[in-house]
This record gives structure tokens, sequence and C-alpha cells, in this order.
């Protein structure tokens, strides 16, 4: 074993330099001042770690100041010849030195470089080393000075930063998301190269470009607000979206500093394609392309809470295929399949856009009807009528691989609204509808409630006959006398009948929907105005009937049309009636719609003179915000209130609060429905102005009703 002694030192990690001590020999005293002026910006210099430097040529010795000898780490007042003072340029600089220095004592070049030193004392020290010439008058090269200076803590600054940009733009190019930046003038300053990729554009052509010129579909689009609000909020935003021209699904978040914005983005197309396939295989029917059960049973779900809401009904159709296993057995499942394809096929080429043709599985479909009507009634009409269509849509032949095949549906209909319970109870009874049409001998209709069948097999009856009765002349107007409370008749409502040639005398509560759902409504309303005003227009030729006034219903439908106020303007004109006896009674409901354009119609009508009432009042909706911009001369007080006045009392605040509504909006008030003297009491005693009710008639026929008038004692139809 070797002692510890033995071992020879270790060789120093950096060569010692030795630094000859020699005394510093007579120098010219003019050179000597100008070392003593260098002195004097020691302080500066120390501050600086710059210090300057002289060579006398001719002696090839250098002279440091004390600031170059503090940064060699040698004694102040150290002198080297220029060879040994070479010396002290670090390993691999030694050379470079040489050819810098003799270069500049042989032609005078300058020079200005940042090199490294190895000084006395073992260290590394970068400096920057700056010469040049001094020559005498004749131009001849006197000597060399320069600077040194420690520049080693800028250069540890200025290596860290470097080695930062470098490893930021390392990781800005090697991380998976796109990434770009643009400055607060939407100026992209950069783009890494997976950017590149996705936008298909190089660096060199976009940095610097206005980010909106680049890509101008998107301006005023998703991105470009998502960025403002960046801007705007200093929040970083994040968001999915899709970019049509490069058929781009991205995925972005972008984070706002005072630079600009840092965005990053994937392209997540691939997933985007993925969850649409998972959501096709999942809520779509492989083999047609229908909704799934499992779609249908959303959807369904939807349409009940919806019902819940708005109160319009819906209604389910079950579809059964009759024949749909024998095709399969004779023909071959790819046959049946084909089959399934055309029939689902002819069903979306049924139905409305916003139904839902589903496949519910085998050979059944179900059909979604949303918003039918606004009954139950009109609903299973609807729902009846489409389970034709389909009908009529399996009535020609399938065209299976060439050869002509029949097939019929089997249809079940259930008519749902906000009280139908669950999706299943409403599919479970559309289902047992439908067996019920399998039973009833196939390719039938079926309702799930037999008494709706009825109905509704009424209510299509009912129209067909409508359509008729106008031209068949079936309609008739009776007069329902309306009375002031001091017993002088003051004028008549006008009430239309259908004398049906099987059911007798309809009422209007019956047709009057129904004529609205067909249309009728606008031709036998024309035809009601122009036989009241007819009979208007005599009234005002007879002495006794001169002053009586004639009440019109007019329904929404007929009021809203624009021609309205021409068409009784036209029925005055050819009747000869007097307009300032005719009044219009409208709605509540009717002036919900467009309060405003409401207005104008009735002020068209007012300024000939005619005037307006508003019929059953009380069972609407009227707000009380709109009801004294209305022109109305009369509110006519519901015939239910004046039933149950004396039933719950309550009728009796009503026509309380209605009379005095009408005296506030200075409106008369006429009660309706008067049919016994108690009420008449009451409705005199609260200060209605007026009434009609079978105490004083019921409706009549108009040959009835001049017998009526001639009837009553004179005083009581003078006005
Ligand atoms: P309305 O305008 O409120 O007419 C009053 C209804 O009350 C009439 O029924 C009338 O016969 C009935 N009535 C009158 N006095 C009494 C009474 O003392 N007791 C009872 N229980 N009832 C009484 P009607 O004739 O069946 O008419 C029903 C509704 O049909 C009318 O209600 C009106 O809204 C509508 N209507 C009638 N004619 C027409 C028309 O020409 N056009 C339009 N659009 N609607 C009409
Ligand atoms: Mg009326
Ligand atoms: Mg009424």
């Amino acid at each position: 074993m070797q002692n510890a002694s033995d071992l020879p030192d270790p060789a120093p990690i950096v060569p010692e330099i030795a630094v000859p001590d020699i005394a510093v020999p007579e120098i010219d005293a003019g050179l000597r001042q100008r070392v003593q002026d260098a002195a004097l910006l020691r302080t500066a210099g120390r501050i600086a770690r710059l210090g300057g430097w002289l060579i006398d040529t001719a002696h090839g010795r250098v002279y440091w100041s004390d600031e170059v000898c503090d940064i060699h780490g040698v004694p102040r007042g150290t002198s080297h010849a220029l060879r040994d003072s070479i010396q002290y340029f670090g390993p691999g600089w030694v050379q470079r030195a040489t050819d810098m220095f003799e270069r500049c004592m042989r032609d005078g070049t300058p020079f200005d470089e940042e090199m490294q030193i190895l000084t006395a004392d073992g260290r590394l020290v970068w400096v920057r080393a700056v010469g040049e010439a001094v020559r005498d008058d004749a131009g001849r090269l006197e000597y060399v000075q320069g600077a040194c200076q420690d520049i080693s803590d800028m250069k540890v600054l200025e290596r860290s930063a470097a080695r930062l940009a470098a490893r930021l733009s390392t990781t800005l190019e090697s991380i998976t998301d796109a990434f770009l930046m643009v400055d607060r003038n939407w100026t992209l300053t950069y783009l890494n190269s997976e950017a590149e990729r996705i936008l298909q554009c190089a660096r060199e052509e976009v940095v610097g470009m206005n980010v909106w010129e680049r890509f101008p579909e998107a301006v005023g689009g998703p991105y470009h607000h998502a960025y403002k609000k960046a801007f705007e909020t200093n929040a970083a935003v994040s968001f999915e979206e899709y970019y049509a021209p490069l058929k781009l699904w991205t995925e972005i978040r972008a984070y706002p500093s005072e630079e600009g914005l840092a965005i990053y983005f994937l392209d997540i197309s691939e997933r985007k394609a993925n969850e649409a396939e998972i959501h096709k295989l999942a809520f779509y029917d492989r083999l047609t392309g229908l909704p799934n059960r499992q779609l249908l049973l959303n959807r369904t779900e939807h349409a009940l809470a919806l019902c819940q809401r708005v109160a319009l009904p819906g209604a389910i159709l079950f579809i059964d295929l009759d024949n749909f296993k024998a095709i399969n057995d004779t023909r071959g499942h790819d046959k049946g399949d084909i089959l399934l394809r055309q029939v689902a096929e002819r069903l979306l080429g049924v139905v409305r856009a916003s139904d839902t043709v589903a496949r519910f599985g085998g050979d059944e479909f179900v059909l979604l009807l949303e918003d039918l009507g606004s009954d139950d009634v009109e609903a299973a009409a609807g729902a009846q009528e489409m389970a034709r269509m389909v009908q009529q849509a399996f009535a020609a032949p399938f065209d299976i691989a060439g050869v002509d095949q029949y097939s019929t549906p089997s249809i079940g209909i259930t008519v749902f609204n906000g009280g139908s319970g669950s999706v299943d109870d409403v599919l479970k009874r559309a289902d047992l509808a439908m067996y019920q049409a399998k039973a009833a001998g196939r390719n039938a209709i079926s309702f799930f409630d037999p008494h709706m069948q009825a109905r509704v097999s009424a209510r299509v009856a009912l129209e067909t006959d409508l359509r008729h009765a106008l031209e068949l002349r079936q309609f008739e107007l009776h007069y329902q006398p309306q009375c002031a409370v001091d017993g002088r008749l003051c004028g008549a409502e006008a009430l239309v009948r259908w004398r049906h040639p099987q059911r007798g005398l309809v009422s209007p509560a019956e047709f009057i929907p129904a004529a609205e759902d067909i249309g009728l409504i606008v031709p036998l309303g024309r035809w009601v105005m122009e036989s009241a005003c007819l009979q208007l227009a005599r009234w005002a030729a007879g002495e006794r009937t001169a002053t009586l006034e004639m009440a019109v219903n007019v329904s929404a439908f007929q009021f809203h049309r624009h021609d309205f106020v021409e068409m009784v303007l036209e029925v005055l004109e050819q009747t000869g009636a007097p307009p300032a006896q005719l009044k219009i009674e409208l709605t509540e409901s009717l002036l919900l719609k467009d309060v405003q354009g409401t207005i104008e119609k009735m002020m068209r009508l007012k300024a000939v003179g005619v005037g307006f009432a508003l019929d059953d009042f009380g069972t609407g909706y009227s707000s009380l915000s709109y009801l004294h911009r209305l022109p109305l001369d009369q509110l006519k007080i519901d015939r239910s209130f004046i039933r149950d006045a004396f039933e719950d009392g309550q009728g009796v605040a009503i026509v309380r609060i209605i009379v005095a509504l009408g005296k506030a909006l200075r409106m008369a008030v006429l009660a309706e429905g008067v049919e016994t003297e108690q009420q008449f009491a009451l409705i005199v005693t609260e200060g209605c102005q007026a009434y009609q009710g079978y105490l004083f008639s019921k409706p009549l026929p108009a040959d009835a009703l001049a017998e009526f008038i001639d009837g009553l004692p004179a005083r009581e139809t003078s006005a």
C-alpha cells in the first residue's frame, strides 16, 4: 500500500501561470502620464470592472491599470512582457489573441473581441478585449492601447437567457399541441410545427400576417368572439369548435397576456367522428337508419314533458307489418331487410319534418307526432289522418329484388297530453291499440280509447258535412234581444245556427271550432255579417226598430285576417246598414294576440261609427294593462258568473268588480244569461246597464223576433 504522502500532487485543474515580477523599467514620462490619467477613471472602471492597458511596442512591454490587474488576479502595478501577458488568455484563446495583437501592432488593425482569460488564481473569466493603434504625427505607429472589461456576469445572464429561449422553443416544438401566438393587434408572431401541419400553412408565410386576414372565414364567428372575450376579460378561454374551410374540429385553450394571446389547440376531428359514430350506433337503427327504440324513448319523454308545460297534445302511432313473417320465411331475411328499408322510406315520405319515425324492433315502427292541435279530439283527428296516409303509402307494391310484394300495416293510435303518465304507459297503450287493429282484421286503424274513436269519427263526419253546409244554405241566423235594465229593447245579438238534415239544429258551440279548423269560418263569418247587416238595414227603415243595435260575433281567425276591416266596410256599404248601430263582439283571447294591430283595426272601424263589445268577459286572461287601451264600448259579463252568482256567492263579487271596472274605463256593462228574476234583481242592484237572457227572450228566428217586437208595449222600443 502506498502512503497518501507518497502520491504525487494532483494536477491543477487550471494550469498555473507564473507571473514574472519584473521591476518596471524607466519609461517615457509622457506614457507614464497617460497611465496616470487613466487612473482618474479608476472609480468608474471599478464599478464597470473595466480597465485600460497599453503596449510599449518599442520595448515589447504591457502596462495594466489597477482594474486590469484586479481582473487578472495579479498585484496592482504588475507589468509583463507582451509574450507573457498573452499567456493569460484561456485555453484555446491564446493563438487568436496572439494574431490579434500582432496584427494591431503591425498594421494598426483594431480589435474588439469577447474572450476568456485564465486569472493568476486559476479562474476562467470572460472579458471584452478592445485594442487600437496610436500613431504619431508622421503616421508612424507609436504604441497600442485598449481596454479590458470583465463581462462574466453578463455572459452568465446571456447564456441562461439563450438557454431558456432554446429550451422554450424546443418545448413548443415538441409538445403534441399545436401552438400559436398573436399579439394584441392580431398579428401572428409564432407558430409551432404542429400548428403548421394542422392549419396547412408554413411559418414563413404567415408569421407577421394579421390572423383574420389569413383566416377570413373565422371573422365574426365563435373563434373571433372567444379570442376577443379573452382579451376583454383578461381570462383564459377554452372551447371546441368546427372550422369548416379545413373540415377541422378543434379543441382550443387560449391564454391572454400583455404580449398577446397564446393559443394551444388540438385537432379533435377523429374524436368527433368517433363520437358521432358511437352516437349513431347507440341511437339509430343500422338497417334503416331510423332512430332506434332508445332514441324514440328519449324523444317521447321529452314530448311528454313539453306537453305538461304547453298543453298541446300529441300522438303515438304504433305500426306493425301484417305479413312480414311470411315474407321473411318464404323469401329470405335479406329480402325482408329490403322491405323494411323501403317501408322506412315510405314512412319518412308521409310525416312532417318535426315528427319522429322510429324502428321499434323487428317489423314494428313507431311515429311520434307532436303538437297536433289544441285539444285531444283535434289531436286524434290529426293522428287518424296520418294513419290513413300511412295506409295509402302501403297501397302500391314494394319492389323486392324485381318482384312486386304487397304489405299492409296494422296501426294503433294513442293520444297523449300532459296527464298521460310515463313513456312506458303511452307506448303500451299504442301497442295495445295496434293489437286491436290486428284483431279487427289487419290493415286497420284502432284507437286505444274507443270513445275517442267515436268522437273522432263524429268530428270527421261533422267536418265533411260542414264543408257543404254553406252552399246548401243550411245556416240560419237567430237573434237574441238585448234589453236595458229599464225594460227598453235596445237591440239583438245575431247567433248562427246550422240546420243539419239529419241532426236538426246544431249549436254554434259545436261547429264554430270545426269551421275555424277547416277555414270555413271566413266565408261563414262573411255570410253572418251580411245577413245581420241586411236585418239591421231593415230595422233602420222600420218605425219601431229604427234605433235598434245589432251585435255580431267575430272569431279570432276571422278578425286577424288582413282584409277584415275592408270586408266589414264593404258589407255595410252593400247592405246600407247604419254603421253606428253595428256592434262587433270580440273575445279576450283574440285581443291577446297582436294588441297594437288589433287596436289599429278597431280604430279604423270606429272611425265610421262601428262599436265593440268584449264577449264572455272574465273567462279569459284579461290584462288590465291593455284593456284600457282598447276602444271598447261594452263589457259582456259571461253567463257563468250570473249562473253561479247565487251558488257560491263569488259571482256576485265578480259582477260587482266588472261593473266597477266598466265605470272606470267608461264602458257599458251587459250581463249575459239572465234567466231568473233573482238574477235580474242582482244585476240591477249592482249597476249593469243592460242584459240578455232567457228571462227576456231566447234567441229567435227573424220572423219570430218581429212578432216579439210587435208584442212589446210601444215605450219599450223607443230610444
Ligand atoms: P255568445 O256570443 O256568448 O252567445 C251567447 C250564448 O249564450 C248563445 O249560445 C245563447 O244562445 C246563449 N244564451 C243566451 N241567453 C242564455 C240564457 O239565459 N241561458 C243560457 N243557458 N244560455 C243563454 P249559442 O247561440 O249556442 O252560441 C254559442 C257561442 O257561439 C256564442 O256565445 C258565440 O261565441 C258563438 N257564436 C254564435 N254565433 C256566432 C257567429 O255568427 N260567429 C262566431 N264567430 N261565433 C258565433
Ligand atoms: Mg256573443
Ligand atoms: Mg258571450
